[in-house]
């Protein structure tokens, strides 16, 4: 049985939770966040690490002989979004906002290492080393990729790496996962036209790319309706259309940007020869030209069958079998928590932030958002047990 003083034996994880709040900071840029993170793994007697692909942070408990080891993994970042909760802590940095909950999120992995350290005091529960990862910038997908090339796996070599996210949506507390696919793979493109601008009085004398802007976007709405196996999973959006046109002045270019998600690189792969051959040829065939970029910004988190497993147990050992799934659907949102799992046995859970209308109900990056603090123990524990799962004597 688990009790508060085996989850939060320092009592300190939601005011924790709380300071990162009030202290938000976005992309590569969280070092007051990396600073207060560092400070409390020292104060817990952990050896810490700093300055990992930017601010990433590594703490080290070492608790015996096995040799083995297991990383549990936050991530340091807010949104550029102006905070509108009102609440007591809410951030003091103007444009910074936790409306991810990934102030949540490293509050869950500090407890966890607040338990684990204490178990250690105690000589009880595990025998091998547990990493604390906490990576910046995961909101532009590039947190996790900076630390591994700074060396993250070679200089702190892991067996497995665990991570959570809370979702929104989500009764409280429950706790959802699944082997294979769990969160999509993102791809960006932006795509040029160029055509000739002029009078709008004129349409004869120039080639507007604007109408071709028009067919490109609808052309597109065929690809995952017409060129993606049904049984796979594609979205393919256009998120925005730009001109340099005036009220009376056709354009010369228009810019098309957007967002495509996947589970598959041949998906991706398919995806992007779609586009740029939609593109190329539909402005050819009106008289001007197309170039497309397209670039892969996060990939497809794919959940170890072994890891899952392990994941599943603690989970179901955590809150009990009606409040845990083990075979989740995915979710076409995306992590940069794949980059790891690309490499490492790994598992990534969800957790529940509050269904709708209920504290935590709140979608994630909205400027009222809130994390749910009751939530917390639920996550330390559930780290715990995975740990003492892994790390077994
Ligand atoms: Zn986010
Ligand atoms: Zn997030």
């Amino acid at each position: 049985m688990t009790t508060s003083s085996d989850t939060d034996p320092t009592g300190q994880v939601v005011p924790w939770r709380h300071l990162l709040h009030e202290i938000a900071e976005t992309a590569f840029d969280e070092h007051r966040t990396a600073a207060a993170v560092a400070e409390i793994l020292r104060s817990l007697g952990l050896d810490v690490a700093t300055g990992i692909g930017g601010t990433g942070v590594v703490g080290t408990l070492d608790r015996g002989r096995s040799g083995r080891t297991i990383a549990l993994r936050a991530d340091l970042d807010g949104l550029p979004i102006h905070e509108r909760t009102g609440l007591p802590y809410a951030s003091r940095h103007d444009g910074s906002m936790h409306a991810c909950g990934h102030d949540g999120h490293m509050a869950m992995v500090l407890g966890a290492a607040a338990a684990l350290a204490a178990d250690a005091a105690a000589d009880s529960g595990a025998d091998g080393i547990v990493r604390f990862v906490f990576q910046p910038a995961e909101e532009p997908g590039r947190g996790a990729e900076a630390m591994i090339a700074d060396g993250l796996l070679d200089r702190f070599p892991i067996d497995a790496i665990f991570g959570l996210h809370n979702i929104p949506g989500l009764p409280a507390g429950r706790l959802h996962t699944r082997s294979g696919a769990i969160m999509a793979g993102e791809d960006n493109f932006t795509i040029t036209v160029t055509g000739r601008g002029g009078h709008a009085s004129t349409p004869h004398l120039v080639v507007d790319p604007l109408v071709i802007g028009a067919q490109i976007v609808l052309a597109l709405q065929t690809v995952v309706a017409r060129s993606v196996d049904p049984i796979a999973s594609a979205v393919l959006s256009c998120t925005n259309l730009t001109t340099d046109g005036a009220r009376n002045a056709i354009p010369t270019t228009v810019r098309i940007t957007g967002d495509t998600r996947n589970f598959d690189p041949a998906v991706s792969d398919l995806l992007e020869g779609r586009i740029r051959e939609i593109a190329r040829h539909t402005a050819l065939a009106h008289g001007g030209s197309a170039e497309v970029t397209y670039t892969r910004e996060f990939g497809t988190t794919v959940n170890d069958p072994e890891m899952t497993a392990v994941a599943a147990h603690a989970a179901h050992r955590t809150v009990g079998d009606r409040r845990c799934e083990a075979d989740t659907p995915p979710i076409m949102g995306s992590e940069d928590f794949g980059r790891y799992a690309d490499r490492v046995p790994a598992n990534f859970t969800l957790i529940g932030n509050g269904a709708g209308g209920e504290v935590g109900g709140v979608p994630l990056h909205s400027h009222d958002y809130t994390f749910n603090d009751a939530i917390l123990p639920i996550g330390v524990a559930y780290y715990r047990n995975v740990v003492h799962r892994m790390l077994a004597e």
